[in-house]
This record gives C-alpha cells, sequence and structure tokens, in this order.
C-alpha cells in the first residue's frame, strides 16, 4: 500500500537517506553526537533537503540549523527537533521529527496552503547530550537557559572541548548564548516525536498519534567516589578502598529508593572507573545517575537520599565522595491552550512524557509550544529497538501539516 503512496514513497527516500549515517558498529543502532562527523554529515543533509525544497536556511549563533519558508518574522509557526542521538540509539528519535516537519511543508504545498506568517524547520544542537553531557544543548543556549561560558568548557570523552568542536562546524564560540530576538520570533514551536514508552496505547490502543501535555522534572548528576588504586590480588580486604563499592551502592539505591516515590524513575547507565582494569582496584569511579520526578524539589531530594546511601558506604570503606549536578529541568507544562487546540483538531488523546525534549525547554522559556508523539509499538527508546510503524509516521506527518496548517492560519492558494 505505501509503495503507491506518494507520502510514502517521499518518507521512504528522506528515511534511506539517514539510514547509513552514525551507524554504531560495537553498540549497535546509532551514534550521533553533536558537531561529530556523523551530525555534520546530517546537518549537511538536512541543509541540501531544505534548500532542495526553496526553503532558506541559517545556522543561529548556537549552530541550530533554521529553514524558513517566508522571510524570518514575529509569530512565525517552528517545527523540528533534533538529528543527534544518545549512544547506540535508536533512529527515530530526534530525525523522526525533522524529517515529518520537512514533509509536513510539501504536505501544506501540495494542499496549496500559503501561511500568514512565517514557517520554519529547525534542527537542535545536540539534545540528548551524548557528546558534552549538557542534554538540550542548543534549546538551552538559544533560551539563555545555559551559560556559554559553561557550555564552552565542556568537553568530550576524547577532551574536545565544545568550543573547540563548535568551530569545526563552522559556529563561533565566542558568540554563544542567549538569543532573545530570534526566540520573540516563534509564536508556536511545535515538535513531533516518536512516543518514549507506552502510555498511548495504555490509555487509547487504535491511536497512531498523542498530544503532549507535560513533562516531568529532570535532572543529570555525577557522582565522584574516589578510594585508593592499588592491586587486585595483593592487597587485603582490609587495606581497600575501593571506590567501587560505594558506586555499587548508588546503583542499588538508585532502584532501592524510587519505590518509596511512586512515578519517579532513577537510573544509572554509566559508571567509569579510573584506570579501569581488570586487575586493579579502581582508584575512583565516576556514577552517573539519570532521576526524574514529579518536580524539581522531588527530584532533588530523591537524590540527596541515594547520595546519603552513598557516603555511608564511602565511610565504611574509607573513600571520598563528591556530588556534581550536570543539569536540571524543573517540571514543565506544555502550552495548555495549544495542546487542546491540537487535541480537538487531531482527534488525539493528550499523554505526558518522562522524557525531555527542546520543547520543554522553549515552553519553560515562555515560548507556547506543543509536542505530537508518534505512537512506538513497543515503547523502547533509546536503544537500537526503538520503532515506529512507517504508517503512523506517515499519520505523523499528516497530523503535524494539519497542526501547522491550522496555526499559519493560511490561505489555499
Ligand atoms: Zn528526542
Amino acid at each position: 500500500m505505501i509503495r503507491t503512496n506518494p507520502a510514502g514513497s517521499r518518507f521512504g527516500g528522506l528515511w534511506s537517506d539517514l539510514a547509513g549515517i552514525g551507524r554504531d558498529g560495537r553498540r549497535g543502532g546509532y551514534s550521533r553526537h553533536g558537531f561529530d562527523d556523523a551530525d555534520l554529515q546530517l546537518r549537511e543533509w538536512f541543509t541540501e533537503q531544505a534548500q532542495r525544497r526553496g526553503l532558506d536556511v541559517e545556522v543561529d549563533r548556537n549552530g541550530n540549523i533554521w529553514a524558513w519558508w517566508g522571510a524570518p518574522g514575529p509569530g512565525a509557526v517552528v517545527t523540528g527537533s533534533h538529528l543527534d542521538s544518545v549512544p547506540g540509539g535508536g533512529a527515530f528519535d530526534g530525525p523522526l521529527g525533522v524529517v515529518s516537519a520537512l514533509l509536513a511543508i510539501d504536505e501544506l504545498k501540495v494542499r496549496g496552503i500559503r501561511p500568514a506568517v512565517p514557517v520554519a524547520v529547525v534542527c537542535f544542537v545536540e539534545e540528548e547530550g551524548g557528546r558534552f553531557g549538557l542534554p538540550c544543548l542548543g534549546s538551552r543556549l538559544l533560551t539563555g537557559a545555559a551559560d556559554p561560558h559553561v557550555v564552552r568548557r565542556l568537553h568530550d570523552a576524547d577532551a574536545v572541548s565544545m568550543a573547540d568542536a563548535a568551530r569545526r562546524a563552522g559556529v563561533q564560540p565566542e558568540y554563544l548564548g542567549a538569543d532573545r530576538d530570534r526566540l520573540a520570533l516563534i509564536g508556536a514551536f511545535l515538535e513531533l516525536h516518536v512516543e518514549q514508552g507506552r502510555l498511548l496505547h495504555a490509555g487509547d490502543p487504535a491511536a497512531a498519534i498523542g498530544v503532549g501535555s507535560k513533562i516531568v522534572a529532570h535532572g543529570r548528576w555525577r557522582i565522584t567516589v574516589t578510594g585508593e588504586g592499588n592491586h587486585a590480588g595483593t592487597t587485603a580486604v582490609p587495606d581497600r578502598h575501593d571506590p567501587m563499592i560505594p558506586a555499587a551502592s548508588a546503583v542499588l539505591a538508585a532502584r532501592r529508593i524510587i519505590a518509596g516515590h511512586p512515578g519517579a524513575v532513577a537510573t544509572v547507565g554509566r559508571l567509569q572507573p579510573n584506570p579501569g582494569g581488570t586487575n586493579v582496584i579502581a582508584s575512583s569511579v565516576d556514577v552517573w545517575l539519570d532521576v526524574r520526578c514529579g518536580s524539581a524539589g522531588d527530584t532533588a531530594a530523591l537524590v540527596d537520599e541515594i547520595v546519603a546511601d552513598v557516603r555511608i558506604q564511602a565511610r565504611v570503606e574509607g573513600c571520598g565522595v563528591v556530588v556534581h549536578r550536570e543539569s536540571m529541568s524543573d517540571q514543565v507544562a506544555l502550552d495548555p491552550a495549544l495542546e487542546v487546540e491540537l487535541a480537538e483538531l487531531l482527534g488525539a488523546p493528550v499523554i505526558g512524557t518522562g522524557a525531555g525534549h527542546d520543547a520543554g525547554v522553549l515552553a519553560a522559556a515562555g515560548v507556547p509550544a506543543a509536542m505530537l508523539f508518534v505512537r512506538n509499538p513497543t515503547g523502547v527508546s533509546h536503544a537500537p529497538g526503538e520503532h515506529a510503524e512507517t504508517a503512523d509516521c506517515l499519520a505523523g506527518v499528516q497530523a503535524l501539516a494539519d497542526a501547522v496548517e491550522g496555526l499559519v492560519d493560511g490561505v489555499p492558494g
């Protein structure tokens, strides 16, 4: 069926363009991170696709790419997402929103819509924070939620600074920072995204598309446990100051403590011993903790509980503990009026999400922002198994086109 559908073949065409970029042979899935080789290829691809559609492409001072249909101006209806992934991530998280935005513009042109306000497609830099550790890097810089002095000094696992990486992508790091004039142009922001989880299925198994309501508070912490590096074979247990023991307690405490906080989640997805030898007691261990809870206060309290447990274990082991908060976003409600309007227009259910998004960063900065979610049959995300059926993706494109058409007050040409 889809083979004979022009929208389907256009979707398939764009999707296959991306299929080979940034594949991760070791982890599986994709590893595409801010300004790395894969990301630069994707940015080039987006620019070419936008230009092919007659859109005017510009890169803002923070490296976010904007493709304009109509001259940039106030009241713009902006849609888009991000092109980067988590390490070993799926194909859909991010790129689906970008591909759908391009196809929604194609669809509006087929419908003969001439928007009364500018329309733009945006690709935000490093939404996942997979390279420099700060999620929603591009949108946080744009809104002023991230300090450019701090961001410039962030570095990746190979000690490449964000400033150097940006420069390599043609973005001048000295100009990073809040861009209030640009932000003021956005009349509405719509981000289409693959659903992460299965709330849509649980609420209405027939619904392929959902409308977002709120994003829970979420943050990242790095807990560094310091001990004494030593020989794994010759160091008697009473003489050990092994930082892996308190680090392990962080992993277990995260699971145990959320049991007392309904709706909260806490995850250790990354742990790095230094120096990291099989026959070596580590001298230090970094543990990254991701916590998501109802509010910023609840989230911080939960982190305190986990850290208290790590400190107890560290004292017993004769180790030190230093905690560094890498990022924190409070709970944010997407625009209530847009939510109601889109739910009515699309006949779609409304769902919340435990995942952070650029739309949430913009909403927190006062931009009317909304999200559309495309059904994910297994709910798996941030992993190679992430999936959405093509028919549902096409329904997403139609829904996004309907939503943009409803917002641009366009007249049929
Ligand atoms: Zn995403």
